[in-house]
Order: C-alpha cells, then structure tokens, then sequence
C-alpha cells in the first residue's frame, strides 16, 4: 500500500529526523495539538525532535554460512516522566525517522494513560519472515550486545512489536543478564510467563482496542449521535498477528460479526461472519490465511472500502491515506496499529462523523500491561489474570473518558484530544524539572 509523503514540515523538524512519513505525520498532529491548546513552544519544539538515537550494524552469521550485516536503531525521544519504554520491530522499512516517529508516539501513549514512563521505539531493517530461528536468535543477541548501554531496568526497557515477541525478549534478557552475570528480567516486558512475564500480556493491546469501541459506543450513546448495540455490528481487521487476532476475537466474543480479516498475503471476507477461532487456528497451522476454505479472498484494498460498522487497522503505519480514506465506509475506527492513518486522511474522517479512535489510546494496553509485568518483576508478586485486565480496563476507561472530555473542551476530535491530554501532562513535568543545566 502506498506511503504519502506530508508536503508540510516545520523547520524543528527537517533534521535527519524527519524523512518519513510517520514522522513528518506525527510532527504534524503534534503541532496541531499544541498550537490548539497552546503549549510553552520551547516545550512543543523539543518534543519534535528524539533526545537520544544508536544507530548500530549488526553482523549475523547466517545459516548457509555468510555473514551479513543489518541496520538497527534504538531511539529515546523523552525520558521525563521515567525510563524509555517501547518496544523492538523486525521490518524490512524499519529506518531512524520511523523508530523516532514511533519513540515519539511511545512518549506520548505512557504521558496520555499515566504511566511514570518515557517513549522509546528500536527496530531492525530485516524482513523476519525470511529468517531461520538460529538467525533470528543471533541478530537478537548481537542487537542487544550492540544497544547494551542504552538499555536497562532503570533506563530504557524494550519489548515485542512488529515481528518480534516474547522468544525474542527471552534472548534479549538472556543476553543482557550474561553480560551482568545476574539474572535481570526487568529489562524487558512481553517476556514469555517463565522467566517473568505478565499474564495476559499478549492478550493487553487486542483487548484494549476493543475496550476503547466499547466505551465509543456508549459515548455515543450517551451524547445521542447513535444508538449501536456491539452484537449487532459487523467489523473489518486489518492485520491478523499479535494484536488484530486478538482484537477480531474479542469483537467476536462480544457478538460482533468480523466479516473479514487480513494479513500480508492479502484477505479474507465472509458476509455471514468469520468463525474467528477457526480461523486463529488455520493461521496458526499455516502461518499465513491463504487457503482457508470458509471465506471468499479479497485484497486488502477492498477489505479497508467494506461496508462495515467497526475497523481495525491492526498490521503497520500508513494504511489510510488521502488516496484511500474516501473508500471507508466503517462508522468506528479504532487504531491497533501505530500510525494506521495519515493525517490528511485523519482529518477526512473526521469532518465526515467517524470516530476515531487514536493509536496512542486505542493500542495502549500493550505498554500498560508491559507496566504491570515490570511493577510485578520488581516486587517479586505475579497477579492472576482477572486483576491484571481489571487493572488494564480501569486505566483505560479512565484514559479514554479523560480523552472525551479533552475533545469537548476543546472543540477537537479525539486523536488532538489524546494528543493534547498527553501533553498536558508531560509539559507539566517538563517545567517543572526545568532546562539542564
Ligand atoms: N510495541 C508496543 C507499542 O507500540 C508495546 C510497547 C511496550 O510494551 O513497551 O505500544
């Protein structure tokens, strides 16, 4: 699907920061946010830019015996409220302005549902699905040995993101607890449940991106603009992996009818609704949804121009653009994704009524839960998985109703709401800490 490229960039961010979309996207919605509720601009101007980036090269032995070399970066773009947190991506159109652009979008999430957190994002330029899992194990190992000083319980905590997951954090604290010579399971979340990790972390960001539709429904409801009832609305998910899966069958749980779901070979569409188990066990068999007998094929195209109540952009950034926004028909959007929607096409949806709900709220129970897995390692006391998503469910209802009542005061939709809450809170912080020296 094609990138567009934002003509606009504000002279704070024409550094080497800023050549891709993403960022030139989230520089854009920053400064609409700030200019709306007019923020100090030396707090605006340095949150356009990243504090601290690496930038490394990752030799890695492959399996035929070569040996070659991948990019990876690891970037903090603010470390006010707390340690840098965000998680590692595996992708083939992983560079340094979109690992800023996501950093930036991390500071921003852990500001909005209050966590004593910073933004941080890492990635590295490989396509994962080409790798053997020797391969991925030592690109994992030497990436971590290559970022080692930037990371740390206290400074920067990593986790799973786009093609990455809890195997890949177990060598990355592995890795970083052999160069100590302790064990140190703080320095990452998302860790398999074994050596630490949370339940119902995997589950967190899928969940959170239903619950935000739950809470729009009903603020609908309540302002009079609808009257939608879940059980009798259909959903689109764009993107099946770690969090599109889940959100479809939290959807369907809930007697929504998921339609269509995608991955990167392309979709599946089933008018009468999808069976979302079947289908999470055909993947799981099969590693992608080509061949599954019970649904037509359509192209991810046409599964984002459904006639659909709900969408889920739930696979990568830039899916919804100026090119494509006039196609969808979905009356609730809520992000999985980060970055799913350019900002020209932000800007479509909501002059035309669809709600929609921001990455930075919608996809947040990730990091939350990521939260509660470091708060649990370090206290030594694992909760069950009935506290851990009323905990998540608490912070993210209040989250999103602080949100709603950012959006009326102000006049906005929710994506400068989320933006403006977020910054509220960090600026606050900022000024209180002040300039060093
Ligand atoms: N990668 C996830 C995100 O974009 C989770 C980050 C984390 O848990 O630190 O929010």
């Amino acid at each position: 699907m094609s990138r567009q490229s934002n003509p606009v960039v504000t002279e704070l961010s024409s550094g080497i920061w800023s050549t891709s979309p993403l960022y030139q996207n989230a520089v854009l919605d920053l400064d609409l946010a700030g200019r709306k509720m007019g923020i100090d601009p030396n707090v605006l101007d340095r949150l356009k830019a990243p504090k601290r980036a690496m930038c490394v090269t990752i030799p890695v032995r492959m399996d035929d015996g070569s040996v070659r070399n991948f990019e990876g970066y690891r970037v903090q773009h603010n470390t006010t409220l707390g340690p840098g947190k965000g998680g590692i991506r595996f992708h083939p159109e992983v560079n340094l302005s979109e690992v800023s652009a996501l950093a930036m979008l991390m500071t921003m999430k852990c500001s909005l549902v209050g966590l004593p957190l910073g933004g941080a994002k890492g990635g590295v330029r490989v396509d994962p699905r080409k790798l053997s899992r020797p391969e991925h194990q030592a690109l994992t190992r030497r990436f971590t040995m290559e970022i080692i000083n930037m990371i740390g319980p206290e400074i920067d905590i990593p986790a799973p993101d786009v093609g990455t997951d809890g195997q890949h954090m177990a060598w990355m604290m592995d890795t970083y607890s052999m160069s100590k010579g302790h064990a140190i399971p703080g320095v990452v979340t998302g860790k398999p449940i074994e050596i630490g990790g949370s339940l119902g972390r995997v589950e967190s960001t899928g969940r959170g991106v239903v619950y935000v539709i739950e809470h729009a429904i009903e603020l609908l409801r309540k302002k009079g603009k609808a009257n939608y009832q879940l059980k009798e609305m259909s959903a689109a998910v764009h993107g099946f992996g770690k969090v599109g899966s889940v959100a479809a069958h939290e959807l369907a749980i809930r007697g929504c009818k998921v339609v269509a779901v995608s991955d990167f070979y392309g979709a599946i569409y089933n008018p009468k609704g999808l069976n979302v188990p079947e289908v999470v066990a055909y993947m799981d068999a099969h590693r992608n949804l080509k061949g599954y007998p019970h649904a037509e094929v359509i192209t991810n195209e046409q599964l984002i121009a459904l006639d659909v109540d709900i969408l889920v952009p739930a696979a990568i950034d830039g899916v919804i653009t100026a090119a494509n926004v006039k196609n969808v028909k979905a009356k609730i959007i809520s992000e999985g994704a980060n970055g799913p929607i350019t900002s020209e096409a932000q800007a479509y949806l909501e002059e035309h009524g669809v709600t929609v709900i921001p990455d930075i709220l919608a996809n947040a129970g990730g990091v939350i839960v990521s939260y509660f897995e470091w708060v649990q390692g370090m206290q030594q006391f694992f909760w069950n998985e009935n506290e851990v998503n009323e905990k998540l469910a608490e912070v993210m209802a209040k989250a999103f109703n602080q949100v709603a009542s950012v959006a009326d005061r102000y006049h906005c939709g929710m994506k400068t709401a989320a933006l403006i809450s977020s910054v509220e809170r960090l600026s606050k912080a900022m000024l209180l800490r002040g300039l060093f020296p």
